[in-house]
């Protein structure tokens, strides 16, 4: 059924969207300030270092701690970035990094996969990397998530648990991660994550198929009625969907999900969460760290700007900043919606079966980078 008429839509999802909701999503980070003082400390300074003194701070980072998953997910881009010749970062490597990322301004680390939740040594990954002066986030499919675990991770410094959901309606959600029981396990970890505390979100992919479905609303009204967040990644051709460019959001696609922001406050994506502008953060504000030391711009974006087993990450930002996209907020998710940039990367993409590619594969990206080392260089002489 096509859900895209407005009226049509607000008669069959019966939406509690109210300003106490809107509240609630500005005030998601204050949980972690009000349970973590030494986090709303660094909060503080780095909004002032970003705002008052101009600093180019990094903000988030995804970072997944391995590849292995219990679902099979149809737009799954995990098994690209599996790597048999190379070992995973050790404890000892993240506690490295951490400290980087922390000098670097890092605030939330958003720890994903694969699952995360099937490596036992989650709790353990997690206190290295500052927890009482972080917010510290889960991406989960919420498979593995027991009421017992999620209280141990709590405890342990976690204050932000996301689900992923791909249809409000069961069947689909199921058939889409090919898991029987995918949907009410689902829910029930978003529930165990509310009664426990934590800040919960639902993360859903929308695509050209799916954002004028019922699947799609039906996500809209069980957020809303849970008073969590609804957060949108929109559908990228990399991974499983590598070439799949009917799923992709055409300029239509794209005036409606804003709409949809609109109209559900408790709807958002990443694009909203800028220190500065709305718009792409990627490498300004966020980064993704994969499970082999390698930075990316974006999870979406599968090119590597170096690693941390080499390089620092000020270097590596400083390298990232140097391309164009990457150094200002581009007002449409790069990865999604802008076609030139899509091309130039996926098209470089295609023909590897290994994410990330490094960025001297990437012809322009290698220019725009060597350009600028040049101009440094006489600019320093
Ligand atoms: S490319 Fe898209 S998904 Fe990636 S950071 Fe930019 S807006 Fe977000």
């Amino acid at each position: 059924m096509i859900y895209s008429n407005s009226i049509q839509r607000k008669k069959q999802i019966k939406i509690k969207t109210s300003y106490k909701i809107a509240l609630q999503n500005a005030i998601f980070l204050t949980q972690a300030c009000l349970r973590k003082p030494l986090f709303a400390a660094r909060l503080a300074s780095e909004f002032t270092r970003v705002r008052v003194l101009r600093h180019k701070r990094l903000r988030f980072i995804d970072i997944a701690i391995g590849y292995a998953c219990n679902m099979r997910c149809v737009h799954c881009s995990s098994s690209n970035f599996i790597r048999n010749d190379e070992p995973q970062l050790s404890i000892d490597e993240y506690r490295r990094i951490a400290l980087m990322l922390c000098r670097e301004g890092c605030l939330v680390f958003h720890f994903t996969g694969g699952e995360p939740l099937i490596r036992e040594d989650l709790e353990e990954i997690i206190s290295v990397f500052y927890p009482e002066r972080s917010a510290i986030s889960i991406q989960s499919n919420g498979l593995a998530s027991t009421r017992e675990r999620l209280l141990s991770l709590r405890k342990s410094g976690v204050d932000i648990f996301n689900v992923s959901i791909d249809s409000g309606i069961p069947e689909e959600h199921n058939s889409f991660r090919k898991t029987e029981d995918a949907f009410s396990k689902a829910l029930q970890a978003l529930d165990d994550a509310i009664s426990l505390g934590y800040s919960v979100s639902v993360s859903t992919c929308i695509c050209h198929s799916n954002l004028y479905s019922k699947g799609l609303y039906e996500i809209i009204r069980l957020t809303a009625e849970r008073r969590i967040w609804c957060s949108f990644n929109l559908a990228v051709p990399t991974g499983n969907w590598r070439g799949n460019d009917k799923d992709i959001l055409t300029p239509e696609d794209q005036v409606f999900w804003r709409q949809l922001l609109e109209e559900y406050p408790h709807c958002r994506i990443d694009m909203n969460n800028n220190w500065s502008r709305i718009g792409c953060g990627a490498v300004k504000e966020k980064i993704y760290l994969t499970a082999y030391g390698d930075i990316m711009p974006c999870p979406f974006i599968h090119v590597s700007l170096g690693n941390l087993r080499k390089e620092s990450v000020s270097l590596i930002r400083e390298r990232g900043l140097k391309i164009p996209e990457f150094s200002d907020y581009w007002p449409k998710c790069l990865a999604a919606e802008e076609n030139t940039f899509m091309k130039k990367i996926f098209c470089c993409n295609r023909e590897s079966e290994i994410s990330p590619i490094h960025y001297t594969q990437v012809e322009w990206m290698r220019n725009h980078i060597t350009d600028n080392d040049k101009n440094d260089i006489e600019g320093n002489t």
